[in-house]
């Protein structure tokens, strides 16, 4: 008997939803909460009422609020897709109440366009006292970028030295300008400052001020831009022997001038503004008129394609090695109604919560996901439609 809350109905939920409702092995009983009911009805529906038990409306901004559901609903585990700005307080819940807890993306105050763990990881002696547990970042990117990492390490090197995690998006989905997640968090993601961590110290860029093309498997050649990803964080903290570490993603013309546009303008600003008698934020203006990026699923073609590329040594011999994954944006609609970004991420997290329920990844306190053995998460990814590739190769990245 396994019971799972699921707090969030986006994007990433709906196939977290229908993941988890298609191994009843793994989930007995499922349970979905968000802000918007009528959404959670929606997914309830189509992954079926005999597995999605039960529908509740919360506002997850408020730990009472999670905690109350929690003693209603009594799962062992809460898996958080909703917003980053949810993290803190879900958590709270989770310690008020003694049970487990999963996210995939690190917290990130609502007035502050700032992300990092130090705000989760000050959790981790509580949630110890507690013995309960809480699994930081499983989706993609952080996530399964984490995993690889580890596995690295562990199969292919004595000591791992240079990491660029690449992630490329080369699919269409027909519109001209829309983000492929949260656009709220994703324009704040990509609007900031880039960052990388080189020679034990972390390095500031302009914004999407560094290019390099890079040939990725199933796609091509895209222009790849250095930003700062949360992964990195904790991947320098537990592989110290990291000389650097980078991210790269790309963004197509067409995306970079949109973009531009907008923050010229002043809509990616998050300072509120005075607007017909009202304080209203031009971002969270910005996302309302923008596609709500599910809707992009029907239709859309083309790959993604991420991966990270290691560089270490191996019996005092140098090498690289580029483990990846390629996933259609048609094929995972034709399977769960989604487009790829919201797969790939749902699909690790549906994983994690297994592993964790399974008792492979259980452990009090809060971890990141590289801290734990990759072997058998590995297998599932290629189980549960997420299939990767490893390569020895020579390294794209000049030092
Ligand atoms: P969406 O905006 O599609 O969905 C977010 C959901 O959370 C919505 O259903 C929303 O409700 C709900 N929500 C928002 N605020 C609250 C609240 N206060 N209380 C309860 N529910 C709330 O986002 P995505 O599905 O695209 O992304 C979900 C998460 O996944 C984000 O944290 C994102 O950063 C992360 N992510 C991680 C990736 C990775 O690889 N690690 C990649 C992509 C995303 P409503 O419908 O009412 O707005």
């Amino acid at each position: 008997m396994s019971r799972v809350l699921i707090i969030g109905a986006g994007g990433v939920a709906s196939v977290v939803v229908k993941k988890c409702a298609m191994l009843p092995e793994y989930f007995s009983e499922i349970h979905l909460a968000s802000r918007t009911l009528s959404k959670c009805e929606k997914l309830q529906q189509e992954a079926g009422k005999d597995r999605v038990v039960g529908v509740y409306q919360v506002d997850a901004d408020h730990a009472n609020q999670v905690a109350d559901l929690i003693r209603k609903v009594q799962p062992d585990l809460v898996i958080n897709v909703a917003l980053p700005y949810q993290d803190l307080p879900i958590m709270d819940a989770c310690l008020e109440t003694g049970v487990h807890y999963l996210d995939t993306a690190n917290y990130e105050p609502k007035d502050v366009a700032k992300f990092e763990y130090s705000w989760q990881w000050a959790y981790h002696d509580r949630f110890k006292e507690k013995g309960i547990m809480a699994l930081l970042g499983a989706g993609f990117d952080p996530g399964v970028t984490n995993v690889f990492t580890a596995y690295a390490a562990k199969h292919y090197f004595d000591e791992i030295h240079y990491l660029d995690i690449v992630d490329c998006n080369g699919g269409d989905h027909g519109q001209a300008f829309a983000t492929n997640f949260n656009p709220e968090i994703n324009i704040r993601e990509i609007t900031q400052r880039g960052r990388y961590w080189e020679n034990g110290e972390w390095h500031e860029t302009d914004p999407i001020s560094v290019r390099k093309d890079l040939d990725y498997p199933g796609v091509g050649v895209r222009a790849s831009y250095l930003l700062f990803h949360e992964e990195l964080e904790s991947l320098v903290k537990h592989f110290p022997t990291l000389k650097r570490a980078r991210f790269w993603m790309t963004f197509g013309e067409q995306y970079l001038t949109h973009l531009r546009v907008l923050e010229n303008v002043g809509m990616t600003s998050i300072e509120p503004i005075e607007f017909q008698g009202q304080k209203i934020v031009p971002l969270e203006f910005l996302k309302a008129v923008l596609p709500n990026p599910g809707s992009l699923a029907e239709g859309y073609t083309g790959m993604t394609c991420i991966g990270t590329y290691v560089t270490g040594i191996k019996d005092g011999v140098e090498k690289t090695i580029f483990i990846y994954n390629n996933c259609d944006h048609a094929a995972c609609y034709e399977e769960v109604g989604a487009q790829a970004v919201s797969y790939t991420t749902g699909v690790p997290a549906m994983i994690a919560a297994s592993m964790m329920l399974q008792g492979h990844w259980l452990k009090p306190g809060v971890w990141n996901m590289e801290q734990f053995d990759p072997d058998e998460f590995m297998n599932r990814l290629n189980k549960y439609g997420l299939p990767w590739q490893v390569v020895e190769t020579e390294s794209p990245f000049k030092r």
